[in-house]
């Protein structure tokens, strides 16, 4: 499912965030990348969803080659991804509904069926019942849900996530697994980013280790 050749990124001359990346990440898989504060998870999730580029190397996802797409085309295979960031990303002007409807009215969909679909993303993580309220108005758990709702709610091949569960307490992030875990067990490859080692212990995964922006362990369970 993605497919990662020796990948360099560097942002400024003389330091490079990644260093000839190589990974292979099958169809259903679950993968945790992890390592220290500048390790290169990040920007490693950045290059998969195509918001950077990387300096050298390919990367394909789906057999598409990412590296190869020109601006117009890179939207309809960013259309497929699922992305959740630590700190939620959800448009504060923006009802619940509006936020998680966003992704599918970019697909052209009809109104019927969004409002099906959104529904129904929005019953999976337990929040159908606050459809009508604004970001702000909600707890972080419950903002998080929003955005996973929202990165689900397109039936993503691949579900990328940048630190979850960082800003989240020990029984949220818990909560946050279990859909994770779905949305996995429903077909969505799974990469998220984490230093929780806490959490990786309670829910095994392969675990991808990054350090200086070079994979220096990867452990299939
Ligand atoms: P992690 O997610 O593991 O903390 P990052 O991918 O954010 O690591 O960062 C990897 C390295 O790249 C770090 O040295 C960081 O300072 C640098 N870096 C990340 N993003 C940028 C950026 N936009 N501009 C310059 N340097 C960056
Ligand atoms: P994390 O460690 O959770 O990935 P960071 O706090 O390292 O997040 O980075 C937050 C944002 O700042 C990211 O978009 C990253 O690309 C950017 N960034 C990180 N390091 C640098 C840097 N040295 N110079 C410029 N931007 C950076």
């Amino acid at each position: 499912m993605i497919q990662v050749y020796n990948v360099c990124k560097s942002y400024q001359k003389d330091s490079s965030a990644l260093d000839q990346i190589n990974l292979k990440i099958g169809k259903g898989e679950f993968v945790y990348l992890t390592g220290s504060s500048g390790a290169g998870k990040s920007t490693l999730l950045k290059l998969l969803y195509g918001g950077e580029r990387p300096n050298r190397g390919q990367i394909l996802i789906d057999g598409r080659n990412l590296t190869r797409m020109g601006a117009r085309q890179l939207p309809h295979i960013r259309r497929r991804l699922g992305i959740v960031f630590q700190d939620f990303k959800l448009i504060s002007t923006r009802t619940v509904f509006e936020n998680v409807a966003f992704a599918l009215e970019v697909q052209g969909r009809k109104r019927f069926e969004i409002s099906k679909k959104v529904y129904a993303a929005l019953k999976n993580v337990g929040l159908e019942h606050k459809l009508n309220r604004r970001p702000l108005e909600l707890s972080g758990g419950e903002q998080q849900r929003v955005a996973v709702a929202r990165a689900l709610v397109v039936d993503p091949i691949v579900l990328l996530a940048d630190e979850p569960t960082g800003n989240l307490d020990p029984e949220t992030t818990l909560e946050l697994m279990e859909l994770f875990k779905g949305a996995n067990a429903r077909g969505s490859t799974v990469v998220m980013a984490t230093h929780d080692r806490e959490l990786i212990r309670r829910f095994p995964r392969r675990v991808v280790t990054l350090d200086n922006g070079r994979v220096v362990d990867d452990s299939h369970v």
